[in-house]
């Protein structure tokens, strides 16, 4: 059963939930896109905090690319999820009950409690927010993973310039609106692609100097707009999605250019067949560019630096962003596949219950 939002607390959601509704992995999508019947939406007994651990109840969920990886059994740098299992995720919750003296009722925190309406998970591993004054869902977003990622590949590893030139792929979502903004902040010059009309008018009214609707269009078309666009080349290429566009991308790269791999999302359908295709070796060479691998996990020292900045130019109106919401947990296997489809317009969440307070 779906617990209705409300603003207005219940007496049974303080003392605890009579069941929880979660999401298990049902089926491997193996090399084809993910379907509803992948997942399985089910009543189970509510958790029970043991000492040292905390009952919580998802606020909001927050769904991203990376799972679609975990529902794989193929290697990666974490462990699949496995059949029967929650789905994992992070999450903004609220503590409602509390047997450790590290948290209290009421107290919002980050959690990786997965695909459910509640958890019970030891104190010691969640980080309490201290939203000031921003939405507390911008912490799944804007303000956290997505966020930190778009700050720390432009700037930790791509290092840009001012009047160098940023290319940013995927450039609507969580990540790319984020990055392309943040090189506008910092003196760049941003192209984005995407893949919808009103996601290039989207992107184009945030300030990236262009947008390109990648749909469609094969590696030699896309290079060709590139190379109109940037004549002298790519200095920074923040790559979210691989195939066709990194093609492009790489065959405009200029000299000393950097290629930021965040993402590869247009493979993650097939990833149990090895991605083969042109080898931008001699590219490498030539331009004497530089490509690296970027995990956020990596870059956990600066969250601190990455959280003020990002807040500054949020309160500043220097930063926009926008959030794609889908209502109930029931509601998550949808709104997953339809954000791995390109359906989501902003940063993709489920709102499951409202705060208490
Ligand atoms: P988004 O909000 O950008 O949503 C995913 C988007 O990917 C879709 O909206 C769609 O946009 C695009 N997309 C889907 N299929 C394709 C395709 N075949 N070719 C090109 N684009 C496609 O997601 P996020 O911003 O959360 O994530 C973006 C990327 O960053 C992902 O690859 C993700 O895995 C990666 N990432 C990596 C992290 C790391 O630490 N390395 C951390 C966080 C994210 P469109 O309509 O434009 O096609």
């Amino acid at each position: 059963m779906i617990r209705p939002l409300s603003t207005e607390p219940k007496a049974s959601d303080m003392t605890g939930p009579a069941s929880n509704t979660r999401v298990v992995l049902a089926e491997r999508p193996l090399n084809r896109s993910v379907r509803v019947s992948d997942f399985k939406v089910e009543a189970a007994a509510a958790p029970e905090p043991r000492e040292g651990e905390v009952l919580l109840r998802t606020l909001w969920l927050s769904l991203d690319p990376y799972m679609r990886g975990r529902m794989s059994a193929v290697r990666s740098y974490a462990k699949p999820v496995e059949i029967g299992e929650v789905m994992t995720g992070e999450t903004v919750s609220e503590v409602v009950a509390s047997r450790s003296p590290a948290l209290k009722p009421g107290d919002k925190v980050l959690a990786h409690s997965g695909w459910q309406e509640w958890a019970a998970l030891p104190a010691a591993g969640l980080e309490r927010i201290d939203p000031q004054g921003m939405p507390l869902s911008y912490f799944l977003g804007v303000l956290g993973m997505p966020g930190q990622t778009a700050y720390c590949a432009l700037l930790g590893v791509g290092q840009p310039k001012p009047g160098e030139t940023v290319l940013i792929s995927a450039a609507a979502g969580a990540v790319g609106q984020v990055a392309g903004q943040i090189a506008k902040i910092k003196g760049c010059r941003v192209i984005g692609t995407a893949g919808a009309p009103d996601k290039v008018a989207y992107v184009e009214a945030l300030g990236f100097d262009r947008c390109i609707d990648y749909k469609g269009k094969d590696a030699e078309a896309l290079g060709a707009e590139l190379a109109a666009l940037a004549p002298k080349g790519i200095d920074v290429f923040i790559d979210n999605v691989g195939g066709a566009v990194h093609d492009a991308a790489m065959a405009n790269l200029a000299l000393h250019g950097r290629v930021v791999i965040v993402g590869s999302i247009s493979i993650y359908d097939r990833l149990e067949t090895p991605d083969t295709g042109v080898r931008w070796n001699r590219q490498l060479l030539v331009k004497r560019a530089r490509m690296e691998g970027f995990l956020v996990w990596d870059w956990r020292h600066q969250t601190q630096e990455f959280r003020r900045d990002v807040s500054e130019w949020l309160r500043e109106g220097k930063l926009r962003y926008r959030e794609d919401v889908a209502e109930g947990i029931a509601a998550a296997p949808r709104a997953f596949i339809g954000m791995l489809s390109g359906e989501n317009r902003g940063k993709q969440l489920v709102r499951v219950a409202a705060a208490t307070g």
